[in-house]
């Protein structure tokens, strides 16, 4: 007699399943044992703990902590959290990094400290926390190189690292920031639950290190997760779980004072201020600026803009340098091309796409511009007659670009990048700088008497206008600093006026000076240059410099939500 023949022999047959009944088909004795086998009673289970011989080693200590069985339809696994056995040892942290191969500064998951209560009933929480594995995971749907999936089955979101060119998207999506980047490796990593360890029925480093038990592997019903997101129901001081539905279970038998806030609540640290973005940013929306804002003085008052091959060569090539800045951001800059994988959900990619479009566009119609200087050749006339398309879809293609790059920014769903706040940076920006380039350009390429023009009066204008309502937009939130609550804002302005008051400074003096001081003399005032050049230049300089800083603040004093932190 078979194994499997004296299991059959001695099991009563199992309950056939729905399908099964439906189908009237009987279990196969392999079937049955195997179904049985996935009900087990407590003893049993207990019994099982100590049979196997085969076993790893230190099975004995997590075997509970894990799942018997695999997720169903809608399912998957999720960490689950006693915060009554967390310590705060950070054993879990210790393993993770072991376990992991973690360079020394990186850390995948993390111990953090709320703390509440009165004076007469203190209460305080160690809360260890990692990657959520979330139903809508953002940093999947923000990668613009498809470095992220979420696993079918397990509901693991695992990284590819060989997928991944090093923007570090992820890392500004993640609201727990969950993904680390690894600038020795040029790529971002993150927790997958030790998803290698659980294919083979063995414990995640962070699940076996941890010496309470604290840590365990659950199976959990997405719907119960949907619900729970949705009712805000996850961790006191963590983000919002709205957003991307974490996975992630913390439970507690006691109950926690309505007051606990992390024990970093109220630090706020500037962030990193990814210079090649901030040029990158920069220098495509004066770009963008120069070349639309040319289209669009040329309507008011034709032929008083200087030269118009002139005024769309340096558009095109502060594009390309724009363009070419931004790869100098990717830790794997070969890699480049893979911008554009994402376009589906990434934002990212459709700003790449957008951009790339305009530069190829821009650099068309100024080719197209550029035909009158040339010996004449077949068709030339036919195709200078598409110049006026192609200059009209590059203009688009830009402020898409534009637009492209707002969201890239509003999808994190950070206060201090929200629609109205940015929308208000970048286009300000765009329109700035670009009337101040068509003016240095005119001032170079035209006429002295062009400078009369309604053109160039209304890019002065532009200037004015744009550097006015930026200032009062960035005014106003320096002026929360003054809220008694602790927002988003709140932390902005008071890392704005703390650790980076000299940038701030420097931003609103070189703002002034260049956008309202000097060209209000010019527009409004008895002043009227002797040298347009050195005028119009100056003032290109000096707002230039104040939108780098605008930039480098925008990314700085923007300070990243997390998990609870402040346990060092
Ligand atoms: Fe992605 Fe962050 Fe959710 Fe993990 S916690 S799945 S990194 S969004």
């Amino acid at each position: 007699m078979t194994v499997a023949e004296a299991a059959c022999a001695v099991l009563p047959a199992a309950a056939p399943s729905k399908a099964d009944q439906k189908r009237k088909l009987p279990l196969l004795p392999v079937a049955a044992l195997l179904k049985q086998q996935q009900t087990l009673t407590a003893v049993e289970r207990f019994a099982k703990l100590h049979e196997s011989p085969d076993a790893p080693l230190h099975e004995k200590y997590y075997r509970d902590l894990i799942p018997l069985e695999r997720p169903k339809p809608g399912e998957q696994y999720a960490f689950e959290v006693d915060l009554d056995l967390c310590t705060g040892c950070k054993a879990c942290v210790a393993g993770c990094h072991a376990q992991n191969g973690l360079d020394e500064d990186e850390i995948w998951r993390t111990v953090g400290l709320l703390h509440g209560g009165s004076a007469n009933a203190p209460a305080q929480q160690t809360v260890t926390t990692s990657c959520h594995h979330c139903l809508e995971p953002a940093c999947m749907h923000g990668c613009p190189t498809k470095a992220y999936e979420k696993d079918p089955i397990t509901g693991i979101v695992r990284h590819l690292d060989d997928q991944c060119f090093g923007c570090q998207y992820c890392t500004l999506m993640c609201p727990y920031d969950a993904p680390k980047y690894s600038k020795s490796r040029g790529i971002v990593r993150k927790c997958d639950m030790c998803s290698g360890r659980l294919a083979h029925g063995e414990a995640p480093a962070c699940v076996e290190a941890c010496p309470n038990g604290a840590i365990a592997i659950k199976v959990v019903e997405r719907a119960e997760v949907v619900e729970a997101s949705n009712a805000r129901q996850f961790l006191p001081g963590a983000p919002s779980p709205d957003h991307t539905l974490p996975s992630t279970r913390y439970k507690s038998n006691k109950v926690m004072p309505a007051n606990m806030l992390p024990a970093d609540f109220y630090v706020t640290r500037p962030e990193h201020s990814h210079p090649p973005l901030v040029v990158m940013l920069t220098l495509t929306q004066l770009s963008v600026g120069a070349f639309g804002l040319t289209l669009a003085a040329e309507r008011l008052s034709p032929a008083t803009l200087g030269s118009p091959l002139a005024q769309t060569v340096f558009a095109c090539a502060i594009a390309v340098l724009a363009l070419g800045a931004s790869v100098f951001h990717l830790g794997r800059p070969l890699l480049a091309w893979r911008a554009v994988l994402g376009l589906r959900t990434s934002w990212l990619s459709r700003e790449a796409l957008v951009f790339g479009l305009f530069a190829q566009l821009a650099v068309l119609y100024g080719a197209l511009t550029a035909m009158p200087l040339l010996p004449p050749f077949p068709f030339d006339s036919l195709l200078a007659g598409f110049a006026p398309s192609i200059r009209a879809a590059a203009a688009l293609a830009g402020v898409l670009g534009v637009f492209c790059s707002v969201m890239v920014y509003v999808v994190t769903r950070r206060e201090q990048w929200s629609a109205a706040q940015t929308v208000v940076k970048f286009f300000g920006t765009t329109l700035l700088l670009g009337a101040a380039s068509v003016l240095v350009v005119t001032a170079f390429t035209g006429s002295s008497a062009g400078f009369g023009s309604l053109a160039v009066k209304a890019l002065i204008f532009t200037i004015l206008a744009a550097t006015f309502v930026k200032l009062a937009v960035e005014g106003r939130t320096l002026l929360m600093a003054r809220d008694l609550r602790q927002t988003a804002l709140k932390r902005m302005a008071v890392v704005m006026l703390g650790e980076l008051r000299a940038a701030t400074v420097v931003r609103f003096a070189l703002a002034i000076a260049g956008g309202l001081l000097l060209p209000g003399l010019w527009a409004y005032g008895s002043v009227r240059p002797a040298d347009p050049r050195l005028f119009t230049v100056t003032v290109l300089l000096l707002l230039a410099g104040s939108e780098f800083l605008e930039r480098y603040l925008f990314f700085r004093a923007a300070p990243a939500s997390h998990m609870p932190g402040g346990l060092k």
